[in-house]
């Protein structure tokens, strides 16, 4: 919907925002669209992101729950420019998604700059961040008993996510993550805490 100029055809690769519109770089043509908040759920791998997605799912009517894993064939996953295509692809989709006039809620880890570093994310007013997050020996449980085909039972993958898992524990002030431990939480306390978060941002 927001990809082709309707005036002169142009593909954009880039946009000229304004407050609730763009304007095509080639021809001046502005476009209005609906922009709001962007809401990210991270953690590290273990940390229940996709368990809790389909839970918020079935509770939100006024959000859009997506979780990035859906989108991992649908672009390149590039270490050295630290996977801004996949994480564009992911806006692309937020944004056309949020035409609808629903906030979308984007589920799988990120730290703070991967989304603010890709060409979309100038079509949502901010984005707000909740780190879902557990107690080390609880993670490390979880992963050890993964199938061997998701990759995260070996233990260097399982050392990885620990420190990741800490990272946004030590990082939360810092970025101003919300952060939602649920290492001893019921499903519908995490949710609980959720939609609190999500209510309240
Ligand atoms: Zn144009």
């Amino acid at each position: 919907m927001l990809s082709i100029c309707r005036q002169c055809g142009n593909y954009h690769t880039e946009y000229q925002f304004e407050e609730v519109a763009f304007l095509c770089v080639n021809c001046g043509y502005r476009q209005e669209f609906v922009r709001l908040p962007l809401f990210v759920i991270t953690g590290a791998s273990g940390a229940g992101k996709s368990t809790i997605a389909l839970h918020l799912a079935h509770r939100l009517s006024d959000f859009v729950v997506l979780e990035v894993d859906t989108f991992l064939q649908c672009a390149p996953l590039n270490i050295d420019s630290d996977y801004r295509e996949f994480r564009d692809y992911c806006l692309r989709v937020a944004r056309e998604v949020m035409q609808h006039g629903h906030p979308v809620v984007l589920v799988g880890s990120a730290t703070p700059g991967q989304y603010e570093s890709c060409l979309n994310i100038g079509f949502f007013s901010k984005i707000v961040y909740c780190a879902l997050v557990t107690d080390n020996a609880v993670l490390a449980q979880r992963l050890e008993v993964r199938p061997d085909w998701r990759a995260s039972s070996h233990p260097q993958q399982i050392d990885i996510m620990l420190t990741y898992n800490q990272w946004f524990k030590d990082n939360a002030a810092k970025f101003g993550l919300y952060l939602v431990d649920n290492s001893t939480q019921s499903i519908e306390d995490t949710v609980g805490s959720l939609l609190n978060w999500l209510n309240s941002s």
